[in-house]
């Protein structure tokens, strides 16, 4: 049996981990955040495409209770103006749409599951380094630990170090101009139905929100910030900061944005808006990087939880299949490059849709209701490649 290194249990790591469990390896997991300490704060939407890609490995109920259904979307202009009702994606054969769910639900959730499969994740263990030769890779960690491995998964998000381990001249992510700041909120006299997204084209900021069934409202906004902030900055900015940039930006639409906002009691935090359009290795010798480490897309897409399942359970059908893991890099590859590169180019795509000049936004809000109309009347399949991307677990990869 062959012992695999995972790096990162965030998304990607855990999955990674159960697909190759079950796929006869012994992966072990490396974290480098102490346990407990998830990202906070925001949301997800997971598709039906990475709960499908979950159900490959039998993990999809380990989200039973958390989150809710999210099927639709409703569009609006600035001025309150109805753009078009479209779902959030063909629903699977038996019904299941697309979850709103925590980021940090997901990731304890994924990670639990892991661990009650007798999965062994060390926290606190953050990789610095790594050789790879002929007898297996030796990863080394920021605490002086050191462990041997057959091979190495790079699980470890958008600013992976594995990526530079393989790649010295790998890119780095890529900034789109926006901000994401998120929050939970008990506004009254909302009128927002239960599962049902309002998706707000303002005039100076996108502004989406929804009801849970407990009556609070989830929304994000994704105000422009035409320069990319630092980690430092963006902490020093501060919630009183945010409040004031996005009354002043949600303060010129009609609607509920900025008393969702007022009401908001808890600090609100910001992220920019990273891709990385092309990561011209994804492996070399033993290591290999999936998910955000290999792809990231914007937030905009909101495929990259997905894609990172899908990833997961896609590497480990080929290194089950494969003769060797040249072989199994390479059909992984294959199988994934293309689709990855489509998402994450749509997703910059539907991020600059967001924030655009009076002009453009004129030409935009005119032609929404046509292209949401026709989305709606085909039911979401325009959007089935990305959507309805199922993965047979026990098809043999081809060769
Ligand atoms: C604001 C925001 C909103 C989003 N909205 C959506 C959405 O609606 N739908 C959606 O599908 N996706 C969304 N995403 C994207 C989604 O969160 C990511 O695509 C997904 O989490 C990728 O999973 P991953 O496991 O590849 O990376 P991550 O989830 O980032 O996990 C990487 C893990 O590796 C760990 N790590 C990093 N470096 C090291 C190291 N050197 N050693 C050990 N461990 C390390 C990190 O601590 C982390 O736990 C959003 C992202 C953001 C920022």
């Amino acid at each position: 049996m062959k012992s695999v290194a995972v790096i990162g249990a965030g998304v990607a790591g855990p999955a990674v981990a159960m697909s190759l469990q079950q796929a006869g390896f012994e992966p072990t997991v490396y974290e480098s955040r102490p346990h407990g300490a998830d990202e906070a704060g925001a949301f997800v939407i997971l598709h039906v495409n990475g709960i499908d890609a979950l159900r490959a490995i039998g993990a999809d109920k380990c989200l039973d209770g958390l989150g809710f259904d999210t099927p639709r979307m409703r569009f609006r202009s600035g001025t309150g103006r109805s753009l078009g009702v479209a779902g959030t994606g063909m629903p699977l054969a038996d019904g299941t749409v697309g979850r709103t769910i925590r980021r940090a639900d997901l990731y304890g959730a994924l990670r639990d599951e892991a661990v009650r499969r007798g999965i062994p994740v060390e926290f606190g263990r953050r990789l610095v380094g790594a050789s790879s030769g002929a007898s297996g890779v030796v990863a080394g960690f920021e605490d002086g630990t050191v462990r041997k491995a057959d091979l190495l998964v790079g699980a470890d998000g958008i600013r992976s170090r594995v990526r530079t381990l393989i790649d010295p001249e790998a890119p780095p992510a890529r900034y789109i101009p926006n901000l994401y700041i998120s929050g939970y909120a008990r506004t009254p006299e909302v009128d927002a139905s239960p599962g049902e997204y309002q998706m707000v084209f303002g005039r100076k900021c996108f502004f989406g929100y929804t009801a849970a069934p407990d009556g609070r409202i989830w929304w994000f906004a994704n105000p422009p910030y035409p320069d990319e902030p630092t980690p430092g900055e963006l902490r020093e900015l501060g919630d009183a900061h945010w409040r004031t940039m996005l009354a002043g930006l949600l303060g010129v639409d009609r609607g509920p944005a900025l008393r969702i906002v007022e009401t908001t009691r808890h600090a609100l935090v910001a992220w920019p808006f990273h891709d990385i359009p092309t990561v011209a290795r994804w492996h070399r010798d033993r290591m290999i990087v999936i998910g955000d480490a290999a792809h990231a897309t914007s937030p905009a897409s909101g495929q990259g939880a997905s894609m990172a399942i899908e990833d997961a359970v896609e590497l480990a059908r080929c290194l089950r299949d494969a003769p060797g893991r040249r072989q199994a890099f390479a059909a992984y590859e294959r199988l994934r490059r293309d689709r990855v590169e489509r998402v994450v180019a749509t997703g910059a795509k539907w991020s600059n849709f967001k924030s655009v000049g009076p002009v453009t936004r004129m030409i935009r809000d005119a032609v929404m209701p046509v292209m949401i109309k026709h989305h709606a009347g085909d039911g979401g399949a325009s959007l089935g490649w990305m959507h309805h991307h199922h993965i047979e677990w026990d098809e043999r990869v081809p060769a």
